[in-house]
């Protein structure tokens, strides 16, 4: 059985506790207005062409098998209803301006690139954190490879949006030491504006994971969307004062993620105003909330 990823990232140190390897498995429910990771959206491979790298040699135009991609001046056009992701053209293209996200890999290989680093995880308390896109819409990879990690003594997270069906979060619930469990709204209504979906499904799960593990909410502080004024504090606070949760990670906005959309032939969307996390997180301190910021435990 294998999984679609589409990073690896060793030496994190914003996942979870210690130095960690994080696993990004590709594709998602949700469709946040502001993710970071527009390359984890979708659950097929993808093409990115970053033109600034273009030598406009118009290699890749011939090489694809299905006329993807029409030449210009400055370099080519990505038609993307055509393109299948077959990376034919990557491998002609010598400058680096086209790449695929998103690889097909058994749950061995995976573990043979998160095992390079056992030794910094017994050093630091870390681990493996396996996040996305969403973990669980890929649960029987998913589950194999927390088997996996178990088997090799390996401290695990899993950085979940929690939108998924409950037998397939329950399955993993002996396997995971640590749910890092995003919080993107109080309000089921706007909650469906910003990332497609209500927050029906995302409490009860969050409901039941709290009665039986580790859990670290991670809400993302988004101002003009999630944040639109000091309300909002009040809205999240009472969420979570509700739920009982102990420990909240406060996640700044940031829009590092920008050339990425272009890259992908996507629009970049545009944060407007809005309040400074930093009350908020004073506001959760004081009613007596472990606050961690932007990952950092
Ligand atoms: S092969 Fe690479 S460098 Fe050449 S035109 Fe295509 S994208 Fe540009
Ligand atoms: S990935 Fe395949 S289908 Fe898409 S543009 Fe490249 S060669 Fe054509």
């Amino acid at each position: 059985m294998k999984g679609r990823i589409f990073r690896i990232q060793r030496f994190s140190i914003h996942d979870g506790p210690g130095i960690r390897t994080t696993v990004f498995l590709k594709g998602c429910p949700l469709s946040c207005l502001w993710c970071h990771n527009p390359e984890s959206q979708r659950f097929e491979v993808e093409l990115a062409y970053r033109s600034e790298r273009c030598m406009s040699c118009h290699r890749c135009v011939a090489a694809c098998p299905v006329g993807a991609l029409r030449p210009i001046s400055s370099g080519v056009e990505v038609d993307r209803n055509t393109c299948n992701g077959c990376g034919e053209c990557v491998k002609v293209c010598r400058s680096g301006a086209l790449f695929l996200y998103g690889q097909e890999a058994e749950p061995s290989e995976v573990l043979e690139e998160v095992r390079k680093d056992a030794v910094f995880y017994r050093n630091s308390g870390g681990g493996v954190t396996f996040s996305g896109g969403e973990p669980y819409s890929q649960p029987d990879f998913l589950l194999e490879m927390l088997r996996l990690c178990r088997e090799e003594g390996i401290d695990t997270a899993v950085d979940t949006s929690g939108h998924a069906p409950w037998k397939s979060i329950e399955a993993t619930l002996d396997l995971v030491n640590l749910f890092l469990y995003d919080l993107k709204d109080y309000n089921s209504e706007r909650h469906k504006q910003l990332t497609g979906v209500g927050n029906e499904l995302i409490l009860d799960n969050l409901r039941k994971i709290l009665d039986t593990s580790d859990v670290v909410v991670r809400i993302p502080f988004i101002p003009s969307c999630n944040f639109q004024s000091p309300d909002d504090f009040d809205g999240f606070l009472n969420l979570l004062l509700r739920l009982d949760v102990g420990r909240v990670d406060v996640l700044p906005y940031h829009s590092l993620s920008r050339d990425k959309y272009r890259w992908l032939g996507r629009e970049f969307f545009e944060v407007g105003d809005g309040p400074d996390y930093r009350e908020f997180v004073e506001m959760l301190r004081e009613a007596g909330i472990d606050v961690s910021v932007g990952g950092y435990f």
